[in-house]
């Protein structure tokens, strides 16, 4: 049962990106000036602004995402999967630029390389007047949209009196401008030590830094502690998709009242049933198995 007050209209409004992965299975990756045949080929929905949103809504909070698709069929096609798992799209923009992409080749060992079309994210939040945030408890950004937008959100959900989640990936350098806005940052360990580790995204005025450490669990600092979450014990098949639903469920349960390190050991458990199902947005856990696996 929600516990969030009733003057917020959403649990978690996710601030992002949000693109078509049009991944070609191939037996081994080109060099350059090689043109080969793929084995395979898959569309899926994708962003981390998407799978984030899908995380966080399959985590039963009542989910809006404010992003941008172009005038295409990818952007019919994201919209519709937003919209089947009960997100809202009414801050979804249509602009003039394509859709976002990734073309994702993937060879026989599963090494890949990944090309990213920007397209339609770099509108976030820039091609009208202003930003504009529905009332939330958790507004929830990554750093595939421009960062004045993601300054800008930041500082509309602190007037709003939002906590504020931010998932620094993929890397962009922060100043403490934006640091300061950030109630809890969600680091893995390569953006971690970008970030120039724990103790300077502190000093730069993060109130807590929840590292996701993979198989290895989650470590929860603030200014006054340090504490560990275990991992959840399972069969990895493929990590894809674990930090965005660890992400979602710290979110949802944030959302919902929850400690901080109770929020982090939900998400402990949600990014660990991630890596048993193959893909991002399929691997993503609904509430109810996350409570099975923690009640078992
Ligand atoms: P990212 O996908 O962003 O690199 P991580 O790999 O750190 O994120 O995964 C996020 C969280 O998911 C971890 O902190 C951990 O709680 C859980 N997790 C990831 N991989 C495993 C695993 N092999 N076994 C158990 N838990 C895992």
């Amino acid at each position: 049962m929600s516990t969030t007050p009733k003057e917020f209209a959403f649990d978690v409004v996710v601030v992002g990106s949000a693109n078509l992965d049009l991944v070609a299975t191939l037996d081994h990756l080109p060099k350059p000036g090689e043109t080969i045949v793929a084995l395979g080929y898959a569309e899926h929905a994708g962003g981390k602004g998407v799978n984030q949103a899908v995380a966080c809504a399959r985590m039963g909070a009542r989910t809006a995402f404010v992003g941008c698709v172009g005038n295409d069929d990818a952007g019919v096609f994201l919209r519709g999967v937003l919209e089947n798992e009960g997100i809202d799209t009414t801050m979804l923009r249509v602009v003039d630029m394509p859709t976002g992409r990734a073309f994702i080749n993937v060879d026989s060992r599963g090494e890949n390389e990944i090309v990213v079309i920007s397209g339609a994210n770099t509108q976030v939040g820039i091609a009208h007047d202003a930003l504009v945030l529905p009332m939330a408890r958790v507004v929830l950004m990554q750093l595939e949209i421009p960062l004045t937008t993601v300054r800008n959100a930041l500082q509309l959900a602190r007037r709003n009196g939002a906590l504020t989640v931010l998932n620094p990936a993929p890397f962009k350098a922060l100043d403490a401008g934006v640091l300061s806005l950030v109630d809890v940052i969600v680091p893995n360990e390569t953006e971690s030590a970008a970030c120039g580790g724990t103790q300077a995204l502190l000093d730069a005025g993060v109130k807590t830094v929840l590292t996701t450490l993979g198989e290895r669990g989650v470590v929860i600092n603030t200014h006054t502690s340090a504490t560990s979450i275990a991992p959840h014990q399972v069969s990895a098949v493929d990590t894809v998709g674990a930090g965005d639903a660890f992400i979602g469920a710290l979110s949802a349960e944030l959302a919902r009242g929850a400690t901080i390190s109770d929020a982090a050991a939900v998400g402990a458990v949600a990014g660990a049933l991630a890596t048993t199902v193959r893909g991002a947005v399929p691997s993503l856990p609904t509430q109810f198995s996350v409570r099975s696996a923690i009640n078992k």
